[in-house]
């Protein structure tokens, strides 16, 4: 069993809530454990509460037993927690490609949570002239933001 082998088949899993990215890309996977014949994945939700966790807990075993791989296991990692610092440069490329802001500096700011609007790049034409419509964009983990350049609407990926 190849660990190398593995990691790509786990980077075939696509992320429920954002499905063009995996759940490499959003740094959710932390870690490959192999013993023997089992495979131990070590998965980090990207908030606690976040519904896809099981999802994504199922689609990897999905995929992993696809794969041809008998004994996998999933175990999920509170601590540390998820910051957006994991998410591969890849990964943010790919949100901007789909329309949706990557995360900005540290997760540590927490402004959004105290409703505060920050300022967010838009994936479109760049412009830092954009405006919180919504705290809630699409699912729990977006706010929908709208360019004042360029006039479009996207989502911003804020997962606290
Ligand atoms: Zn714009």
């Amino acid at each position: 069993m190849e660990e190398s082998k593995i990691w790509k088949w786990l980077a075939e899993v696509s992320d429920p809530e954002i499905p063009v990215l995996s759940v490499v890309d959003l740094g959710v996977v932390r870690e490959l454990v192999l013993t023997g014949d089992q495979a131990i994945v070590k998965i980090t939700p990207t908030y606690s509460g976040c519904p896809a966790m099981k999802e994504i807990e199922e689609n990897i075993l999905d995929k992993l037993k696809s794969e041809g791989l008998e004994n996998v296991e999933v175990q999920t990692i509170l601590s540390p927690p998820w910051t957006t610092d994991w998410m591969t440069e890849n990964g943010k490329q790919k949100l901007r490609e789909f329309g949706i802001a990557p995360p900005e500096g540290s997760s540590k700011d927490k402004s959004v949570l105290f409703g505060e609007a920050k300022k967010v790049t838009c994936p479109y034409c760049k412009s830092r002239n954009t405006e919180m419509v919504s705290q809630f964009g699409s699912t729990a983990c977006k706010s929908l933001y709208k360019c004042l350049a360029c006039l479009e609407p996207f989502d911003f990926f804020k997962c606290l």
